[in-house]
């Protein structure tokens, strides 16, 4: 019960990596609301949670995160049904891409830097301004990627948007020190949810094969490191990246 007592806002916590981190917070005491886009998704896993023996625990709130006052209403209607806030997840994401040359700006540019970098800004300014009001300092987990971190094919937009996300935890934690908040950046490598579930089994093959242990990641072993870092047990841990990748970066650079 590692976040008993501590109320959390899940971007993207209708699938994958949000989801399972929404499971794993609510056994570990923690109130959660689910923030996404996808409405009925949320309220279906708000739904199958209770059923688990955690009703009251979860709740669902329709965000884009692509767009402030959507961020801020979703921030508010988490202290409105849990009291406070003491957790945000900036999890949502979209990914694709395309080589560069064949780019179209406004469709493999825009819609990732929207959702994947101005999502993650706006889940941080509307969090700090609610963790000032409280004064109760508070911790912001950001999902970031490998690609944050190196160059990747058919991935210009998405490695810019997930290495802005970097950028904002380390600023975050920088500017929020103030107020007792801290800021952690997480690089999941390939993880089995359905942004790559929807690939071809020869395709996951080749993800699998590039982690250490050929293998994906499951979205709830992010989610135990998630729960991790947002409890007080992470508290040294602050403005920079954990990599969650089971060594993804490691055989990269062995290739090297
Ligand atoms: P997913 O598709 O299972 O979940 C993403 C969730 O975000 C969905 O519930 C979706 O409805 C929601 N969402 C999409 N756009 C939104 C918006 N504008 N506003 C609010 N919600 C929105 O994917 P996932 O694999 O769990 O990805 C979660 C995060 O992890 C993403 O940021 C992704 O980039 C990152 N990531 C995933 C992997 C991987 O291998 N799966 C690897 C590295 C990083």
């Amino acid at each position: 019960m590692r976040l008993e007592g501590k109320t959390a806002l899940i971007t993207g916590g209708a699938s994958g990596i949000g989801l399972a981190t929404v499971r794993k917070f609510v056994r570990e005491g923690a109130k959660v609301m689910i923030a996404d886009i996808d409405l009925r998704q949320a309220e279906a896993a708000v739904a199958a949670i209770a059923g688990e023996g955690f009703d009251g625990a979860v709740a669902a709130v329709a965000v884009d995160v692509s767009v402030y006052a959507q961020v801020e209403a979703a921030v508010a209607r988490a202290v409105e049904v849990f009291g406070r806030l003491d957790v945000i997840f900036n999890n949502a994401g979209i990914a694709g891409g395309r080589p560069l040359l064949e780019h179209e700006p406004e469709k493999d540019y825009e819609p990732i830097i929207r959702i994947d970098q101005n999502g993650v800004y706006y889940g941080i300014l509307a969090a700090g301004r609610q963790f000032r009001r409280q004064g109760t300092g508070g911790v912001i987990v950001s999902t970031s990627s490998i690609y944050g971190e190196q160059a990747a094919e058919l991935s210009f937009s998405y490695s810019a948007a997930k290495a802005a996300v970097i950028s904002f935890t380390r600023s975050a934690a920088y500017e929020l020190a103030e107020y007792g908040v801290r800021a952690v950046a997480i690089t999941p490598g390939r993880v089995g949810t359905p942004i790559i579930n929807q690939f071809s089994e020869e395709l996951k093959s080749t993800f699998a094969a590039e982690q250490l242990r050929n293998r994906l990641t499951a979205p709830e072993e992010i989610a135990d490191v998630v729960a991790f870092l947002a409890s007080d047990e992470a508290n040294a841990i602050n403005g920079t990246v954990v990599s969650v990748d089971d060594g993804y970066s490691v055989f990269k650079q062995r290739l090297d």
